[in-house]
């Protein structure tokens, strides 16, 4: 089940993948929040878990996830253990440039770098970024599966 979730700063990479695990992710460093404690209230306002390196706020912060490893594997086997499910969905759901949501689009409105061996494409309904199940999808794929395995 996907989870609303506030990622503290250094941890774009997990931002990513959580997105593209279909998880509501926002990233402070996207979203202007700075301070510590405006970084609690945005999670406090806003319903969301929050997953950051930093042990002192980990411990401020109510259902915080505290993430040791600096290496994404480990970081995405902890957030598992933490229950928050790593799982690729069948089709693209969220942007991982914005967070936004992505739909399929008909193949004619197709862009033209889109290579033609990708049976769909998806776009964001935000900022209009275009995705389909690249190399890019089968490498978090593959690191993915290597959790489990
Ligand atoms: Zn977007």
């Amino acid at each position: 089940m996907a989870r609303r979730l506030l990622l503290d700063a250094m941890l774009g990479t997990l931002v990513t993948y959580l997105r593209m695990c279909g998880h509501d992710t926002l990233y402070v460093q996207e979203d202007g929040i700075e301070t510590d404690d405006a970084i609690r209230e945005r999670a406090a306002a806003t319903d969301r878990t929050l997953i950051t390196r930093d042990r002192e706020l980990a411990a401020r912060t109510a259902d915080a996830v505290l993430l040791e490893a600096r290496e994404i594997e480990a970081q995405l086997a902890a957030l598992q253990d933490n229950g928050i499910e790593i799982d690729l969905p069948t089709e693209p759901d969220r942007c991982s440039v914005c967070n936004g949501r992505v739909e399929r689009i008909d193949p004619d409105e197709r862009p033209d770098h889109a290579p033609d061996a990708v049976a769909h494409v998806w776009q964001c309904r935000e900022c209009e970024q275009f995705f389909w199940k690249g190399s890019h999808w089968e490498r978090v794929r593959a690191t993915i599966t290597d959790l489990s395995g």
